[in-house]
């Protein structure tokens, strides 16, 4: 394998972290040529030391108050990032919908996605799968559930698969009393189990909004109906997902829960290298799954409704939960009033299917208009 040209998107989060040490641990296979992050101008900086041939962008800082090293500022920082640099893969690690647009453009460019940011295939998956599979662009999947069931549907005809069964830790409220949930503080929303990640996604994780869009996205990532896709809580975080084939046998992908695996796995597409990781031994742990109480995680629900009318529906869930979560952050609404507000949106009409990004970013910017008026109640 020759060696892989990298944009890294989202470089001071947590999967631009992951992917900073993976490659690392492979520097004759990768380079990195273009670093993006939204605010963290003096992590960036600092990253791009070690890549001095890296353009670096930041999102989040005008020109006139960023540092002087710095090479590309504002809204499109990251979409002018990758058009101005050569590259074969680009890491998209953005948190939320601002993802959606650099994706379209690495897409567009020509250049292979290892994809992190769901909400791209949540909000535009119909618009943009559709364009990499006619330019030859591998969509790669750097979800955790989602790499699993890539590598699982690995040389396996559709029409085999059955269904697909997406793995959660069932968040930090897993065991907390149904009568307490209301109220529950950002801080306790907070402490996820197993995975250490950004807060918008750790609170997403105890709703399980965050597997609601996984939901979404596996359908419109694997092509499968919604009701072939189902969700199994399994505390311990070893499988990563399941497929279950036309014959009944289930198969289960199982590794460490480390952003690193999925990450290697989409860098090195098609290659399998060998890795140094540390092996997970099974030895004496135990793998336990429950189904879902809908009581609990209303936002789960919502999400398969939302899938099942497809259109613009997506959409309006994801935007409608990031202005709601956006709210619970801050202090304006309580936990349970998220999904309130997320169902409350979700009952207008959203039936129209946007043929282009820009239909997408209206639905988007109507969504969060409709969630701010009932936040403002
Ligand atoms: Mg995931």
């Amino acid at each position: 394998m020759k060696t892989k040209r990298v944009i890294l998107l989202g470089a001071t989060g947590s999967i631009g972290t992951s992917t900073l040490d993976v490659i690392s641990s492979f520097p004759d296979r990768f380079r990195i040529v273009g670093l993006s992050a939204h605010t963290n101008t003096d992590q960036l900086l600092q990253i791009a030391r070690k890549h001095p041939e890296a353009k670096t962008a930041l999102s989040g800082i005008s020109k006139a108050d960023g540092a002087e090293e710095i090479d590309i500022f504002g809204k499109n920082a990251a979409v002018e990032l990758i058009d101005s640099v050569q590259a074969d893969i680009v890491v998209n690690g953005i948190m939320g919908s601002g993802g959606l647009a650099p994706s379209a453009s690495a897409i567009s460019a020509g250049m292979d996605l290892a994809l992190a940011n769901k909400e791209t295939i949540v909000m535009a998956g119909d618009l943009l799968l559709p364009e990499a599979r006619n330019k030859g662009v591998n969509v790669l999947p750097v979800d955790s559930e989602h790499a699993a069931v890539f590598q699982l549907l690995k040389n396996r005809p559709h029409s085999e698969i059955s269904d697909i069964i997406l793995t959660a830790s069932g968040g930090a409220f897993r065991t907390t009393p149904l009568e307490q949930l209301d109220n529950v503080s950002v801080q306790e929303a907070l402490n996820h189990p197993t995975w250490k990640m950004g807060v918008k996604i750790t609170i997403d994780s105890a709703s399980m909004a965050n597997k609601g869009l996984e939901v979404i996205e596996a359908e419109r990532f694997f092509d499968m109906n919604t009701d072939k896709v189902s969700v199994l809580i399994h505390p311990q975080s070893y499988v990563h997902s399941l497929v279950r084939t036309c014959d009944g046998i289930l198969y289960a992908q199982i590794s460490a829960p480390d952003m690193k695996n999925p990450i290697i796995n989409a860098l090195s597409f098609p290659e399998t290298l060998v890795s140094n990781f540390a092996p997970l031994d099974l030895t004496g742990k135990s793998l336990d799954f429950y189904e879902p109480d809908f009581r609990r995680y209303p936002m789960l629900k919502l999400a398969f409704q939302a899938s099942r009318k497809s259109a613009s529906y997506p959409t309006a869930y994801n935007a409608a939960n990031e202005a709601a979560v956006d709210a619970f952050i801050h202090n304006r609404i309580s936990y349970l009033q998220i999904p309130e507000i997320v169902e409350t949106v979700l009952q207008q009409d959203w039936s129209e299917a946007p043929i282009d990004l820009q239909g997408v970013f209206d639905v988007d910017s109507r969504v969060r208009s409709a969630a701010e008026k009932l936040l403002a109640v």
